[in-house]
């Protein structure tokens, strides 16, 4: 009753096969994630296990499973449905080949191949029927655009003592990576003919300043600011526009602030920095906070790490590795919600890119260490904090 190869390939050939393109990224592609999410729901019927959608936006669902014994929620498997757009790939994204371990397709590898290993997981553990506890199997939308199928699981599903994602990370523990500020100012002018210069007052000149100053902060500053495994802080001006044409003064102009930020940084802090170089660069500028997310800190001796890596002593040829990651990812949504995260996951190539595949071998290894972490934490159930 242990991990099944040829069960796995053909659950992630389907899922290979089953278009879920993120809507909100690639609207004139078509689709979205509730065909692999009834994919999903029935092959976890089919395997005996308790599994339903949740609707987060119309048409668009969350899929949950759960599983085990009449205990409390245990460890929580987790990974997105949805994939990145097909335009400009050179190998067929919706018919999954085989070469050697690799398996080539759309989201093969972000992460298809991730969720073929939990759905595998899932099976297993239910063949076994070995917890006393319960395992839950969380499947989310609309992680590549704004994570709402994420903040919908932890706001109805709070439950669980640890968290997987399995992001593909090359078969590394992830338990740190960054968070992010997007931020919004705006600067006023007066609007006038443009022959008018006693009158008009260029709102895109006022702005000039701003810029220069957050670019100066950026390189003199937030780059001397590290935290161990990960790259030093930064910002950058992401996104301008102004005026109206080229005979008037500019009425306004608005400019997107985005600032990576590292683990243990206070975010309204981090916002009335910011906030005060711009207001000391153009005074009467509006400055709002547009949107944030909070950067992921699992420590390296909790006790998932150390469970997944005592794990892979047991299935892996090398000693697990950990690192950070530069980017945000759903992890630091279940972490906020009090369920201690990292992203784990498989070994390939392209996310995102014109080929990409996942290696199988790899997606066995992480369903087997999933079943393992997941028997392990419901034999001595966590104390307190993780
Ligand atoms: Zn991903």
């Amino acid at each position: 009753m242990s991990v099944d190869r040829a069960e796995t390939l053909d659950c992630l050939r389907d899922l290979i096969k089953t278009p879920s393109i993120n809507p909100d990224l690639n609207p004139q592609e078509g689709g979205n994630e509730a065909a692999v999410a009834r994919y999903a729901v029935e092959w976890l019927r089919g395997h005996g296990i308790t599994a339903w959608t949740e609707e987060v936006t119309p048409g668009r669902p969350n899929l949950v499973a759960e599983l085990g014994g009449p205990g409390p929620v245990g460890l929580v498997l987790a990974g997105h449905l949805d994939t990145v757009g097909v335009v400009g790939m050179t190998v067929p994204p919706f018919e999954p080949t085989l070469e050697g371990t690799r398996v080539y397709g759309r989201g093969a590898y972000d992460m298809k191949g991730g969720v073929a290993a939990f759905m595998e997981a899932a099976a297993v553990l239910g063949r076994r029927g070995s917890l006393s506890g319960k395992v839950r199997l969380a499947l989310l939308m609309d992680e590549e655009y704004r994570s709402l199928g994420a903040d919908h699981y932890v706001a109805h599903h709070p439950e669980g003592t640890a968290c997987i994602i399995a992001e593909p990370t090359e078969l590394a523990v992830v338990p740190v990576h960054k968070g992010f500020q997007w931020v919004e100012v705006i600067t006023h002018g007066r609007q006038a003919h443009g022959s008018l210069w006693e009158v008009g007052e260029s709102a895109i000149a006022k702005m000039g300043p701003v810029i220069q100053a957050l670019d100066v902060f950026d390189r003199t500053v937030l780059r001397t600011r590290t935290y161990p495994g990960l790259s030093a802080e930064s910002l950058h001006a992401a996104v301008i526009e102004g005026g109206r044409g080229i005979s008037t003064y500019a009425v306004e102009c608005r400019l997107e602030v985005e600032r990576r930020t590292l683990p243990g940084e206070d975010p309204s802090a981090v916002y009335e920095e910011l906030a005060s170089l711009v207001r000391e660069a153009a005074p009467d500028a509006d400055v709002r906070l547009l949107f944030q997310r909070f950067p992921l800190q699992t420590p390296e001796d909790s006790r998932l790490v150390r469970t997944l890596v005592s794990a892979g002593e047991r299935h892996l040829s090398e000693p697990l590795t950990l690192r950070g990651a530069p980017h945000w990812a759903d992890t630091a949504v279940f972490s906020q919600a009090g369920i201690p995260a990292v992203e784990f996951g498989c070994r390939g190539e392209g996310a995102h890119a014109e080929v990409e595949w996942v290696d199988l071998d790899s997606v066995l290894a992480v369903a087997a260490m999933a079943v393992d972490t997941a028997e392990a934490l419901d034999r001595e159930p966590v104390q307190g904090s993780l």
